[in-house]
């Protein structure tokens, strides 16, 4: 290890060390050793166009040469006006308002205190938030509070906040029991509600797929129910849309495709394209009207040093330009990994294959607990190197997030490697 740099979810005395990465290209990752690794995992799920795209590229180069960073109080710029328009129209239906941040724990941590002090701005006292067993929202306290409990907030239970959790309806290529799972996540969430109608602030949710609680993914169906529940008994719908923005689920937003319209939604990863920290907040116009006021103890008192830098906005723009010159690859890549899946289905040591756009993952039989810890997410990172493959399994989930810039050829290269793998 660097004598000097502390790596993200690393226990240093056991990690083996990091790999250097002297370049990157398309879908490759260049090692400062000349091996060449296929990134399968965008990145931690960033990377939508390929590394070092020629044109996001360009576009920070342009950009940082006119306007590289100014306070966003008080000062506006038009890289934001431009960008909070695309993401309005794209978004469409009631989302008006685009509150801009720098990662994803932000903009869930936004999301929560616009929700919260939305009841607050109307002399309501909503104490708690509803969520789901499994959900992963971010690392800061208020987003590790709306997530599941689990090691990595373990040693913080004591600073986080009471949440209500529901099960997640989760299903997979042959599950039979979705409908009944999702009656009965439906019908605590009316209990819950029922009970106490003026306790909660809102629902939170990963839409379509909980990313790092092990890929699980849900139907549109659940979350037009969620929708309908929630306009019934009265509270928010929250989308946290940071991984499943900008084309991942095979549409634009897990919300354009399961035809939901929630309150409000973070988006974060894919943002820039993979290219720079960026986030945004996106909410209807009704709660921002209930901020719009003449008293200054309703104004939204968040922001950060670097809210809407100029380069983020420039990277994004130009990103969601190459978005809509590929839409048809982010539509179809479902059905490419649907057609691996033939080779797969039947493997003994796998279960539970799934897919939704772009994310293709599976669950690898294991006799131990299958949880983060579980000794096969090493051994199989370690294996896959050996194969010039980047994959970093959660606990025994193997799953596939690759660039959208991926060929044919190099997606089944991955899937012969992870045959070889197994
Ligand atoms: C990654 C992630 C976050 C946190 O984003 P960071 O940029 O890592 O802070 C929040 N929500 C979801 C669904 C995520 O996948």
């Amino acid at each position: 290890m660097h004598p000097h740099i502390w790596h993200p979810y690393t226990q240093a005395k056991t990690a083996p060390l990091p790999l250097k990465v002297k370049s990157a290209k398309g879908v490759w990752l260049e090692l400062e050793d000349g091996r060449k690794v296929i990134d399968c995992i965008s990145s931690w799920w960033v990377n939508l166009h390929g590394h070092s795209h020629p044109i996001i590229a360009e576009a920070i180069y342009q950009q940082a040469q006119r306007l590289e960073q100014v306070i966003f109080a008080g000062f506006t710029h038009e890289p934001a006006e431009k960008l909070a328009e695309q993401l309005v129209a794209r978004l469409s239906g009631r989302f008006n308002r685009v509150f801009f941040s720098d990662n994803g724990s932000t903009a869930v941590e936004v999301a929560l205190k616009m929700a919260y002090q939305y009841w607050v701005n109307q002399q309501q006292k909503r104490t708690t938030f509803i969520a789901f067993e499994g959900a992963y929202h971010g690392d800061t306290f208020g987003a590790m509070s709306v997530g599941a409990r689990s090691l990595f907030s373990d040693a913080f239970s004591d600073w986080l906040t009471a949440v209500e959790f529901l099960p997640f309806p989760n299903t997979y290529i042959g599950d039979t029991q979705v409908e009944e799972k999702e009656t009965q996540a439906i019908a605590k969430l009316e209990s819950l509600l029922a009970k106490n109608p003026d306790r909660y602030a809102g629902i939170i949710i990963e839409p379509l797929v909980q990313g790092a609680g092990g890929m699980r993914m849900g139907r549109p169906e659940f979350l037009q129910q969620l929708r309908r529940v929630a306009d019934q008994f009265n509270t928010l719908l929250i989308f946290d849309e940071v991984m499943t923005g900008f084309g991942r689920t095979g549409d634009w937003f897990a919300c354009t495709k399961a035809q939901v319209e929630p309150d409000i939604i973070c988006l974060s990863k894919g943002l820039t394209g993979g290219f720079l920290p960026f986030a945004v907040t996106v909410c209807s116009e009704a709660i921002y009207e209930a901020f719009y006021s003449d008293d200054p103890l309703k104004t939204l008192y968040h922001g950060h040093s670097y809210t809407a830098n100029p380069l983020g906005c420039a990277a994004a723009l130009a990103s969601l330009e190459l978005m809509m010159e590929n839409e048809s690859v982010f539509r179809t890549m479902e059905l490419k990994h649907l057609g691996h899946f033939q080779a797969l289905q039947n493997h003994p040591k796998l279960t539970n294959l799934r897919v939704t756009g772009t994310i293709a993952a599976m669950d690898i039989v294991t006799e131990d607990q299958p949880n983060y810890l579980n000794h096969i997410a090493a051994e199989i990172r370690q294996r896959s190197i050996e194969q010039g493959l980047l994959l970093r399994p959660l606990g025994n989930v193997l799953y596939l997030m690759p660039p959208y810039c991926i060929t044919d050829e190099e997606l089944a290269e991955i899937y012969q490697g992870i045959q070889t793998i197994l």
